[in-house]
């Protein structure tokens, strides 16, 4: 514990403090020195007076070097070294040192592996290479933009290393921010020799798809196969989850579950790495994995061998391509909001205060309430996401992101992803929380909802959806309903939501284009919709809240936007009553196979919503414009009327009626028309005009015309 601290806040501008506890905080005079000694006295600009401390405001008339270590002494013979901190946010440092090349990290040849960290303001950099389990260490040589280098001879294909730095008058060991693996629990980074992953063939996926044409589903790795009836061979890791053919009873688990639902998209929780799950003692505690380690590198707990970097990038990259096989794609989600701790990641071991928010006087900003917010702003760190987005593909080949507490980041990092992603795969789905949190940028750079104009290709979670249909959901809000679960009240919101919030007056607009809207009741946050009952609809029986639940699948599923399926949802998944279940282990958040067994039925109408959806054009309408002229809404009596015309083959309008009374409800039509889906989510054969809806309800019809076929054109018929 230093009396004195140091600091180089901009060009020629120091700031010091000293604690009361010595001389009573009062310097008179400040120098500074580097290692040939004494180089020039500090003049004191201005003093703040605090009640521990006071703070010196000194300028210095020299010109500083980033990568020089300096001194700051006292009259009183304290002497600390000068930490480089907001200079390395200004403009003018930018300017200077951003770094536009893409070797930074370890490039492995067969003969010889070179190695870039960029590091500005260290004085130094050594790189530690383990390799058959020799241990050496390699000076590296600062050059152009502050990137430090060394080429190291020889195969260094299993090879793993550090880098320590020194910054700021500490010897720092990091891993590489690049490292694309790691031994197991982040000790040490790998030199991955990347032709090992690439054998891995992937399997073509037939069609294009994009936006609103996407049914994503959010599943864990862990979760989805740790239950002990799943029937893999291993459990919770990326290989069981590419297994095929696993069943419970009759029904299909895991892998084969997933491609059995007909969704498109699966978005998978956190894969990589983390902190709080012990690698090699998987069973010790869970985590979703909200609490990143490392960005490039994947999560050791989901390997079969955590201590083998390349086993994890195999198994992850055979995974995705068994996905790929069974016709799903596959999104990440990406925290790159926050880390498990700002102190000892690689980035503040290599770089110290310019991969996180501070404030003026040095405090994180903590709009993540994870404690430091991460700075994409920063040239460098908007470079870094942008490289982990194309790496990320390009090694895994999946098929989009979604961006946790997106709007921690800010716009013009979103739109260069978007730009980057598509170069690589045009379909490629960019979406997160665009919530509006109070990180320390200006509010017109936040990637959040109020900025969607902005940031055109970018989803966001609809939570004005969520709420309307199934009522508010935090903690304190369990006992609020929505329309679909019983407050009639809020029938016309639900005509907002229905249309993904594109249309104005009278409507709720919020979005652009309906592909920026991700419409669910449930994700992985908060209660289940299940748990949420509860606590809502407490008064009603099993059999009422089913009914409910189906509503509110299906009203996902007729949505305009992008429907997205929380993992359970579909066999009324329950946590427990458990309202956040990150830490609550595979008891409370496995997949529960025996649940979804008694529950079939429901998954079984799931099912059939989806294959609707994606039957129906209609209810996947690319545009604002379209949804403008084609939809048509109405409510009557607490009724929903959602009618597009939309002109699909012998489809000429689709007619969704939903009714969340207790009452049955009676209606006659001027026209013919045929029921798509009941109750049961099954079809009709027999055309009519009168239609019986029962309580509790969403039913869909379609309007035909039966055009003649070409043939029979032909042939005058
Ligand atoms: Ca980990």
């Amino acid at each position: 514990m230093s009396y004195m601290h140091a600091y180089l806040d901009d060009f020629g501008k120091i700031t010091v403090t000293v604690s009361r506890k010595f001389y009573n905080g009062k310097s008179d005079s400040f120098y500074i020195t580097a290692n040939k000694g004494y180089m020039s006295d500090l003049v004191i600009t201005m003093i703040e007076e605090y009640l521990d401390e006071v703070k010196y405001h000194l300028s210095c008339p020299l010109t500083l070097q980033a990568a020089t270590a300096y001194m700051v002494h006292d009259n009183h013979g304290l002497a600390v070294p000068l930490s480089k901190r907001m200079i390395v946010r200004t403009k003018k440092f930018n300017e200077t040192y951003e770094y536009d090349g893409d070797d930074l990290g370890a490039s492995y040849h067969r003969w010889h592996t070179d190695f870039a960290l960029w590091a500005p303001t260290a004085a130094a950099v050594t790189l530690r290479v383990r390799n058959d389990n020799k241990v050496r260490a390699y000076n590296m040589e600062r050059g152009d933009k502050g990137v430090w280098r060394v080429s190291v001879i020889g195969d260094l294909k299993h090879a793993t290393y550090t880098y320590l730095v020194d910054r700021n008058g500490v010897i720092a060991e990091s891993l590489d921010p690049y490292a694309l693996s790691s031994s197991g629990n982040g000790r040490e980074s790998a030199v991955i020799d990347l032709s090992e992953i690439e054998k891995i063939e992937d399997y073509p996926l037939a069609k294009r798809i994009s936006g609103v044409d996407a049914v994503i589903y959010e599943a864990n790795v862990r979760d989805m196969t740790s239950h002990p009836n799943t029937g893999t061979k291993a459990h919770g890791t990326f290989a069981a989850l590419a297994e095929e053919g696993t069943t419970f009873r009759d029904m299909p688990t895991g892998l084969d579950y997933l491609a059995s639902l007909g969704v498109t998209h699966v978005q998978l929780m956190p894969v990589m790495d983390y902190a709080t799950v012990d690698e090699f003692h998987v069973n010790k505690n869970y985590n979703w994995g909200y609490d990143p380690a490392q960005y490039l590198t994947l999560e050791g707990s989901y390997s079969s061998d955590p201590d083998d970097p390349y086993a994890r990038m195999k198994e992850m990259r055979k995974m995705v391509c068994m996905m790929h096989k069974k016709g799903m794609r596959v999104n990440l989600d990406v925290v790159f909001n926050h880390m498990y701790s700002d102190e000892g990641s690689p980035f503040d071991s290599s770089m110290p205060y310019y991969f996180f928010r501070y404030n003026a006087s040095g405090h994180s900003s903590n709009g993540s309430f994870c404690g430091n917010d991460f700075s994409s702003e920063q040239p460098m760190a908007r470079r870094y996401i942008v490289h982990c987005i194309k790496k990320l593909m390009e090694i895994y080949h999946v098929d989009g992101f979604r961006f946790d507490l997106m709007g921690i980041l800010d716009v013009e990092t979103m739109n260069q992803i978007v730009a980057t992603a598509r170069q690589i795969n045009p379909d490629v789905m960019i979406y997160g929380e665009g919530w509006d949190l109070p990180t320390m940028l200006e509010p017109e750079k936040k990637a959040n909802i109020l900025n969607q104009g902005k940031m055109p290709g970018v989803g966001h979670f609809n939570d004005y959806f969520r709420d309307v249909l199934k009522g508010r959901t935090s903690d304190d809000q369990k006992y609020d309903r929505g329309y679909c679960t019983g407050d009639l009240a809020q029938a016309f919101g639900a005509l907002s939501g229905l249309v993904a919030n594109v249309l104005k007056e009278p409507y709720f607009w919020r979005f652009t284009e309906p592909d920026q809207s991700i419409n669910g009741p449930e994700t992985h946050d908060n209660g289940t919709v299940w748990d949420k009952m509860h606590f809502s609809n407490a008064n009603e029986d099993r059999a009422t809240r089913q009914k409910r639940q189906k509503m509110l699948i299906a009203c996902t599923l007729v949505a305009q936007g992008v429907p997205f399926i929380h993992a359970g949802m579909e066999f009324c998944g329950t946590k427990n009553d458990n309202f956040n279940s990150f830490n609550a282990g595979d008891a409370i958040n496995q997949m529960d196979w025996v649940r979804a067994e008694i529950n079939e039925e429901i998954i079984d109408f799931t099912r059939k919503c989806i294959a609707m959806r994606r039957r129906c054009e209609g209810f996947r309408l690319k545009s604002a414009k379209e949804i403008g002229e084609k939809v048509r809404l109405y409510v009557d009596d607490s009724i929903v009327f959602y009618n597009i015309s939309h002109e699909q083959g012998d489809m000429k309008q689709l007619k969704v009626i939903i009714n969340p009374t207790f009452n049955t409800k009676h209606y006659s039509f001027e026209e013919d028309w045929r029921i798509i889906m009941d109750e049961e989510g099954r079809s009709h054969e027999m055309t009519g005009r009168q239609f019986t809806v029962p309580q509790l309800s969403v039913y869909v019809l379609v309007h035909e015309e039966h055009k003649k076929t070409e043939t029979q054109e032909r042939q005058g018929k």
